[in-house]
């Protein structure tokens, strides 16, 4: 299996080439250059496996350069009831009607981030390994991304971790998880600012190539195509469970932000898996809800872009979006890259023609939107009803999968956080604190491991130079 850019650079590079690496050279993503087909044959003996038995079929269609035993080794080493706490590891629970709900959050930092970033973790740590390298993780963080990182990469031989965060802006509770990381090769930098800032610091260290180069700057961010493929093994998973025969088709409701998650499905859709539809659900960050109805792609500056109460999806555009509009184009990079590249950076927008809007429907998509108002009603009933406490962002998954049910299709709502992670507006919805796994209970007591530092470049780059 080869991996091409979505903007036409056509140098086909193999999946270790492509692993340690952010955007293509031409600034596009990555993808495949085909959907490996999945039959009728070999869906009926996936059905049977376990979740890293599937994991390591799924991986070994599109990873050829890793000896099959060793990735099999490390797809084993990822997915054990040790780290996602229950033996399914995404199991589903009913919610009525149809509806179900597939746990993706019992990893170690209590958000879906954990089925992709754990793997990768593994797959870094070998891969630098086999080169005799080392690599130095930059990021910028204001909650989830940054702790499903560090949380993968502890411990990791020939890692490091530098996560800059915006000082006293993340809730208690996510500070804790990561600042109680003890490892040597985790680095919590706290900048005297906001996210934005940390942002900019990420890209100013990034765009001096001779630094990058110089002390092996890499990234995890959304738009790695590995994590993009393990995010596709849960959907297999969540359509076994759901299921007895091929036959039937299911419906997955995705809470989304940097169009991560959700892509997957698409590429589980493009693999043969009989998905109906694709239910993207979007908060009062709507960016992707007015595509999937208008056609048009308009991202928003910040001051357009909300803070709500599902954080995680508080996007002002859509990172890994660019990869499903290759593919609504019939993979014309072209026209892609006029899209992205031309119209997005110079207009903020594009609309898609008629003919091409009318594909989406081949595709599986709908969509929706949620408010504060319908997370939290969506919350109480749920707890009410199905004596289940969800996060805010699976209730805008749950809220608008709702809205698109098709009698006698299973409707799975992808769980994407744990409430433990979003403890206001559950005592809001509820009147009471959402519980928590043991392993979490009084980590806020736990002593912290972080440095205070400006907004400031310079800085960064030295404490990186003296650390790396
Ligand atoms: C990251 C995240 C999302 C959004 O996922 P995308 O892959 O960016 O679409 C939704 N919910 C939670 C809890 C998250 O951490």
């Amino acid at each position: 299996m080869k991996y091409i850019s979505t903007r036409g650079d056509k140098t086909e590079r193999g999946f270790s080439e492509i692993l340690l690496e952010g955007l293509a050279p031409d600034g596009g993503l990555y993808l495949p250059t085909h959907y490996p087909p999945i039959n009728n044959a070999t869906l009926t003996r996936w059905r049977g496996l376990s979740y890293a038995e599937l994991a390591f079929e799924i991986l070994a269609l599109y990873i050829d350069d890793i000896p099959r035993a060793d990735l099999k080794a490390l797809a084993n080493k990822t997915y054990t009831e040790a780290v996602f706490g229950t033996p399914q590891i995404t199991p589903l629970k009913g919610l009525g009607e149809g509806v179900w709900l597939q746990a993706l959050s019992n990893g170690p930092t209590l958000a879906f981030k954990d089925m992709a970033m754990q793997l990768l973790g593994n797959l870094f740590e070998y891969e630098l390994a086999r080169r005799g390298q080392t690599l130095n993780i930059l990021g910028a963080t204001s909650g989830d991304t940054g702790s499903a990182a560090e949380y993968a990469m502890r411990g990791k031989h020939g890692v490091n971790v530098f996560m800059l965060s915006p000082k006293g802006r993340m809730s208690p509770f996510q500070q804790a998880q990561m600042f109680s990381l003890q490892d040597a090769n985790i680095h919590n930098i706290a900048v005297e600012g906001v996210f934005d800032d940390c942002q900019d610091i990420v890209k100013a260290v990034s765009n001096d190539l001779e630094f990058k180069r110089r002390y092996r700057i890499g990234t995890v961010n959304s738009i790695n195509w590995a994590r993009l493929l393990a995010q596709v093994v849960y959907y297999f998973a969540g359509y076994f469970a759901a299921t007895k025969t091929n036959g039937e088709t299911v419906s997955f409701a995705v809470p989304s932000g940097n169009f991560g998650n959700i892509c997957a499905g698409h590429v589980a859709r493009m693999m043969g898996l009989p998905i109906k539809r694709l239910v993207l659900a979007t908060n009062e960050n709507n960016v992707l809800d007015e595509f999937f109805r208008t056609g048009t792609y308009r991202v928003r500056s910040s001051a357009e872009t909300h803070e709500t109460s599902s954080p995680s999806m508080d996007i002002s555009k859509a990172s890994n979006f660019e990869r499903f509009v290759f593919d609504l184009l019939g993979r014309d990079a072209a026209r892609t890259a006029q899209l992205f590249k031309h119209d997005v950076e110079k207009q903020g927008a594009f609309t898609v023609t008629p003919d091409e809007f009318a594909r989406i429907a081949s595709f599986g998509f709908v969509s929706g939107s949620s408010s504060h108002a319908d997370r939290v009603a969506t919350i109480r009933e749920t707890d009410q009803r199905f004596a289940t406490v969800i996060d805010t962002h699976t209730a805008d998954g749950l809220k608008v999968g709702r809205e698109h049910l098709d009698p006698g299709v299973p409707m799975i709502v992808l769980e994407t956080a744990l409430p433990a992670k979003f403890a206001a507006t559950i005592v809001e919805a509820l009147g009471r604190e959402p519980g928590r796994p043991a392993a979490m209970v009084g980590i806020e007591a736990l002593p912290k491991r972080f440095i205070v530092m400006p907004a400031d470049v310079q800085k960064v780059k030295a404490f990186i130079t003296e650390h790396a």
